[in-house]
């Protein structure tokens, strides 16, 4: 693989009290491959991947690179490349220079500086705009010769910190396209960081979702999407239903006939339903189907869609006030239709 991290933890020791930010990551990138850690502002990207480029050494663990041990050798000599949120042009510099800053650092021999700069500026679309200084481009050509200027070492892997950020959701949209494009293009190992699970969703062939400092799950979108490992990855990525309570005989039984099918499991059971996966009907379910009673509360209409509040009969989801009854409360909107009880979304 492009990169391994076993069981890395980093820990910063700050006003006497000691912060664990990454808390025993494992995970290898395969060779161009573009992968996202995708999780919460604070849950440990920016160190995992510090760490990955070198400005940070681990407390604990081991970082590779194509499977040569790094873990104590500095960033200039690691073959890595990243690019950040801030993606700070020298401002005084057109966007050749800017490019071309790092090949005639290295001596490169003028001829290859012009070939290598001008294939990577037609690769991000800027060619014709070599003259121009950074105040003249927009937010997302900026963040272009960022790019541009990253990937003109050839890099063995990119690695991105949030570096659509900055830009407007239109444009940010755009550039997700743009920069799959690229990476396509130039066939290199790209490592993303989002707290945007439809950014991650878009771009990457692996996802690994983060939280508190631990990865909770390393899947494809689709994986993610239709099989999250775990009550936080379903909350993250997409809307969920959580129905939780006691199974008997593969059955979760819930308020006013309600039963959700669950074979194979006995005991205490916290199900996710996706919102379109459920329809809503007045009709008796047939026989062998999960099937929930309730009132719709409210419905909002969402262009593509529309978002059903539906209020369960009484007792649904038995632990009622609990830490996982109050999850059950998700909405697309984020707001509780119908306070005290278990309520879950539809789309339709
Ligand atoms: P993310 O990029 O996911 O938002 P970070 O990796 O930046 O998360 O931070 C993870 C945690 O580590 C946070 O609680 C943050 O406050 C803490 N942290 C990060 N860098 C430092 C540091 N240099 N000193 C102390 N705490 C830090
Ligand atoms: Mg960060």
């Amino acid at each position: 693989s492009a990169i391994e991290l076993e069981d890395v933890v980093k820990e910063y020791h700050s006003h006497g009290e000691v912060v664990q930010a990454v808390k025993g990551v494992t995970l290898d990138v395969a060779e161009g491959e573009f992968f996202s850690l995708l999780g919460p502002s604070g849950c440990g990207k920016t160190t995992t991947m510090r760490m990955v480029a070198g400005f940070e050494a681990p407390t604990k663990g081991l970082v590779r690179l194509r499977g040569q041990d790094v873990t104590n050798v500095p960033p200039n000599r690691r073959d890595v490349n990243m690019v950040f949120q801030s993606y700070a042009l020298f401002p005084h510099m057109s966007v050749w220079d800017n490019v071309a800053f790092g090949l005639k650092q290295r001596r490169t021999p003028q001829e290859e500086v012009r070939r290598r700069v001008g294939e990577m500026l037609e690769i991000v679309d800027l060619t014709g705009r070599e003259k121009r200084m950074p105040r003249e481009l927009s937010g997302g050509q900026q963040q272009r010769v960022a790019l541009a200027r990253a990937l003109v070492n050839r890099p063995r892997a990119l690695l991105l910190d949030e570096p659509l950020g900055a830009l407007d959701l239109k444009l940010r949209q755009a550039m997700q396209i743009e920069l799959k494009r690229i990476q396509r293009e130039v066939g290199i190992t790209f490592v993303y960081v989002t707290h945007d699970q439809n950014e991650a969703l878009t771009m990457s062939d692996r996802i690994a979702v983060m939280n508190d400092g631990l990865v909770e799950q390393l899947a494809g979108p689709r994986e993610l999407y239709e099989r999250p490992a775990t009550v936080f990855v379903a909350g993250f990525i997409g809307t969920s239903n959580l129905l939780a309570g006691a199974a008997t005989g593969g059955e979760l039984r819930l308020g006013g006939g309600g039963r959700v099918l669950v074979p194979g499991h006995d005991g205490d059971v916290t199900v996710t339903v996706r919102p379109e996966k459920i329809t809503i009907g007045t009709d008796e379910p047939a026989q062998g189907l999960s099937a929930v009673r309730g009132t719709v509360a409210e419905v909002v209409y969402l262009g593509t869609y529309n978002s059903y509040t539906v209020s369960l009969a009484d007792g649904a989801g038995a632990t009622e006030r609990s830490e996982g009854a109050d999850q059950t409360q998700h909405h697309s909107d984020g707001r509780s239709a119908a306070r005290g009880g278990t309520t879950i979304t539809v789309f339709q």
